[in-house]
C-alpha cells in the first residue's frame, strides 16, 4: 500500500511525485510510502475545499452534516480491527490499546459531533424596540494538524466537529503515523463525502504544515503538537488573522497526598504515568507524593510495572510497546541519561528490553522510574514524553501545588486524597487546564479541553469546538 493525498474526492501523488518512508517502529521495517508533499499541494487542497465551500458542501444541511459524521462513524467502527492494527503498526502502541481507546475514541468523536450540531441552540436577545438573533456560520477551510501520538483519536476531535459544523477541511497528519488519515480518507471516499469536504495532505511539517498555516485561503488552524512547533504555527497564521487553537506540551503534575487510597488508585497512577508508553499528553511525568508515603508509592509501582507486558504491540497480551520512532526513542534515552547526571537513581527500567528479531530492532524502552531528583533539575521540568516519570516528595499541600506550578507548562494535573477539601482547595490552586481527582484521563467529550501557559491556547471539545470552527453573525432587526 502506497499513500496518497486525498484532494478534491481522488487520491494523488504529490505534484513533486517526491515520498517519505513510514518506518514501522517496533521492527524498524518500511510498511509503505508517503507523499512528500510541497506547498503547491497545499494550493491545490484549498482551491478544493474552497470549491466545495461553494457547492454542494456549503449548502449541506445540518442533517446532511451529522449524517455524514454518524456514518464515518458507523464504517470505523463496523472497521475497528482494521483501524486498530494500522494505528498498532503505524505508532508501536499495544493493538489492545488501540482497539479499546484510540479508535473507539475516533467513533465516538464522529458521533458526539454529529449529535451535538444537530442539537445546537443558537441565541436570541430581545430589546424593547428590536431583536437580535446569532447564527453561527462555518469558518470556511480550516487546517487540522496532528501529532503522532494518538493519531486518528487527535484527527478525528478536529475533523469531526470541523465537518460537523461546516467547515472544508485541510488535514495533515503527522508524517511519523499517517496510516489512520489515510484509512479515513478512505472512508469519506467510500460513503461518497461531496469532493473537497475532506482533504488530505502527507508530508513533512516544515513544507506542509508551514505553507498550510501561511495560507491565505485557510481561515483557521486548529493545531495539535509541541509547544516550540506551536510558536512557529502562532506566528505564522498570525500573519493572516487566522482563528488558532494550540493545543501544545506539558509536564504533568500526579499528587499523591499522605491520605490517598494506594489500594484503590495505584494501578491508575501508573496508567498517568505510562499509558501508550507515557507518550500521552496528559500523561503525569512527575509524580509528587507526601513524604510519608514515597518509599511506599514507589516500592508498589516497581512492583506494578514488573507486570507490564513489553514486547509485541500485536500480540494482545502485550500491554507495552514501542516508542514511536527511533530518533524519539534517542531523546527520550538522552533523558535517562541526564536524569543519572543529575544525581537521579533509576528504580525500575532504564534501558531497552531484550525482544526476539524482528522486534530486537524495534524502538523499546523499558518503562523508566526514577527517585532522587531535585524537582527543578532538566528531568523534571522539561517535557520528556515517554515512559520516564520521576518521584519527588513534598511536606505539605501548599508545597505540592507550588512544586507542580513551577514548570512552564499547565495542561493537565491529577490529584489523589480521600480529603474532598483538600482536593478542592489544590484542583484550585492548580495553574492548569484540567485537574483530575482520584481518576485520570476520565473524558467527558462536552468539558472544555487545553492547557495554559505554554500548554496551549484555546479550549476544545463540545461547545467550546463548536465555537471555533465557526463564527458567529447577528441579526438585529427593529420592531
Ligand atoms: P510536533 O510539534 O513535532 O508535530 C506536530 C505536527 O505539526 C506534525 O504533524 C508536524 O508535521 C507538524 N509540524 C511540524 N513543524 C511544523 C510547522 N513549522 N508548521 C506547521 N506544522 C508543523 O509534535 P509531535 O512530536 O508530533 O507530537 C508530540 C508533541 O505533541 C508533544 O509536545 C505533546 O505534548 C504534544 N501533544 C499535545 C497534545 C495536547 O492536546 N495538548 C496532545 C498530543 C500531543
Amino acid at each position: 500500500m502506497r499513500l496518497e493525498n486525498y484532494v478534491g474526492g481522488q487520491f494523488v501523488p504529490a505534484r513533486s511525485a517526491a515520498t517519505l518512508d513510514d518506518i514501522g517502529p517496533a521492527t524498524g521495517e518500511v510498511i509503505t510510502t508517503l507523499p512528500r508533499s510541497g506547498p503547491e499541494d497545499v494550493d491545490d487542497a484549498v482551491r478544493a475545499a474552497t470549491t466545495a465551500m461553494e457547492g454542494r458542501w456549503g449548502r449541506a444541511t445540518v442533517a446532511e452534516r451529522a449524517d455524514l459524521c454518524d456514518a464515518i462513524a458507523d464504517r470505523i467502527e463496523a472497521e475497528l480491527d482494521r483501524f486498530a492494527a494500522l494505528e498498532s503498526l503505524d505508532t508501536g502502541k499495544p493493538v489492545q490499546l488501540a482497539r479499546t481507546v484510540d479508535i473507539p475514541r475516533a467513533v465516538s468523536n464522529f458521533r458526539f459531533f454529529a449529535g451535538a450540531v444537530r442539537h445546537g441552540r443558537t441565541s436570541m436577545h430581545e430589546m424593547d424596540d428590536a431583536i437580535n438573533y446569532t447564527v453561527r456560520r462555518p469558518l470556511g477551510v480550516v487546517g487540522l494538524i496532528t501529532p503522532w501520538n494518538l493519531p486518528l483519536y487527535l484527527l478525528s476531535w478536529k475533523v469531526a466537529p470541523a465537518l460537523a459544523t461546516g467547515n472544508a477541511v485541510v488535514a495533515k497528519p503527522s508524517e511519523i503515523t499517517p496510516l489512520t488519515a489515510s484509512a479515513l480518507a478512505d472512508v469519506v471516499h467510500r460513503l461518497g463525502a461531496p469532493p473537497g469536504a475532506f482533504n488530505l495532505i502527507h508530508g513533512l511539517g516544515a513544507e506542509v504544515g508551514q505553507a498550510m498555516t501561511e495560507h491565505p485561503g485557510i481561515h483557521g488552524i486548529s493545531f495539535t503538537g509541541g509547544t516550540a512547533t506551536g510558536k512557529r504555527v502562532g506566528a505564522a497564521a498570525s500573519a493572516t488573522f487566522k482563528k488558532l487553537s494550540l493545543e501544545l506540551g506539558g509536564k504533568n503534575a500526579t499528587i499523591v497526598l499522605d491520605d490517598a487510597d494506594l489500594d484503590a488508585h495505584l494501578a491508575t497512577i501508573a496508567r498517568a504515568s505510562f499509558a501508550n508508553q507515557g507518550q500521552i499528553c496528559l500523561c503525569g511525568s512527575r509524580i509528587l507524593v507526601h513524604r510519608s508515603r514515597h518509599d511506599e508509592l514507589v516500592e508498589r509501582l516497581v512492583a506494578h510495572l514488573g507486570t507490564l507486558v513489553v514486547g509485541d504491540p500485536r500480540d494482545p497480551a502485550t500491554t507495552f510497546g514501542s516508542l514511536t520512532s527511533h530518533a524519539h526513542r534517542d531523546k527520550v534515552e538522552s533523558y535517562v541519561r541526564l536524569a543519572r547526571e543529575e544525581g537521579g537513581t533509576v528504580v525500575y527500567g532504564g534501558g531497552r528490553p531484550v525482544l526476539p528479531a524482528p522486534l530486537d530492532a524495534g524502538a523499546f524502552l523499558q518503562p523508566t522510574l526514577i527517585t532522587g531528583l531535585s524537582p527543578s533539575c532538566r528531568t523534571a521540568t522539561e517535557e520528556i514524553f515517554g515512559p520516564v516519570v520521576s518521584v519527588h516528595p513534598f511536606d505539605s499541600d501548599a508545597e505540592a501545588t507550588a512544586l507542580a506550578n513551577s514548570v512552564r507548562y499547565g495542561l493537565a494535573a491529577a490529584v489523589f486524597t480521600e480529603g474532598l477539601t483538600r482536593a478542592h482547595r489544590i484542583a484550585n490552586d492548580l495553574q492548569t487546564g484540567m485537574v483530575w481527582v482520584n481518576c485520570w484521563l476520565k473524558r467527558d467529550l462536552r468539558v472544555p479541553f487545553g492547557g495554559v501557559k505554554d500548554s496551549g491556547v484555546g479550549r476544545e471539545g463540545g461547545d467550546y469546538s463548536m465555537g471555533f470552527y465557526t463564527q458567529d453573525k447577528n441579526v438585529c432587526i427593529q420592531l
